[in-house]
């Protein structure tokens, strides 16, 4: 049984539905959602004439290997009408893998920790309300200190 912390993000259509819908279609025996944090809402970043995105973070419970946790997560996003048509265009849903235990993964097709994690802040605030003390499995450093170092745009706080 692994920990693991997932990114959720949605700037088209209904954005909360949206982020509810991932998390119910994520929950299963092998794949237990045990905290989510606020969602929080941003402004778009390289291809800025798009929708404002909400951004949430879940902590769940695996016994899923990373691979098998990424192919369910690519999966919901298809269910859910995700297409690819702009690199970092708008979307119905994105579902990151922040990170898995502190376990590290170099394969083609999935990094882990998530190689922009350090430098969201849209990622970082919402982990940083789930696990405070957690330290980045490569660099060593803590949330809060990632979050000093970030020159990322601010987040507002959506909901709580
Ligand atoms: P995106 O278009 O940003 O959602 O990128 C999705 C692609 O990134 C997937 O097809 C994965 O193969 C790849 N990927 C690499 N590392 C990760 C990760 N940690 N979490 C999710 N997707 C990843």
């Amino acid at each position: 049984m692994k920990t693991v912390y997932i990114a959720l993000g949605s700037n088209l259509g209904d954005r909360l539905g949206n982020l509810l819908q991932a998390r119910e279609r994520m929950q299963s025996p092998h794949l237990k959602l045990k905290q989510a944090s606020s969602v929080y809402e941003t402004g778009p970043r390289g291809l800025l004439e798009q929708p404002w995105f909400l951004n949430q973070v879940v902590e769940a419970e695996t016994t899923l290997y990373p691979r098998q946790l990424l192919a369910r997560l690519l999966k919901i996003e298809q269910g859910m009408g995700r297409q690819r048509l702009i690199p970092n265009g708008p979307r119905v849903i994105d579902l990151d893998i922040l990170l898995f235990g502190n376990t590290v993964i170099h394969l083609p097709g999935l990094e882990v920790p998530h190689p922009r994690m350090a430098e969201r802040r849209f990622v970082l605030e919402p982990l940083s309300e789930l696990a405070p003390a957690l330290r980045h499995p490569r660099t060593g450093r803590s949330v809060p200190e990632m979050l000093a170092e970030t020159m990322d745009q601010p987040v507002r706080r959506l909901t709580s």
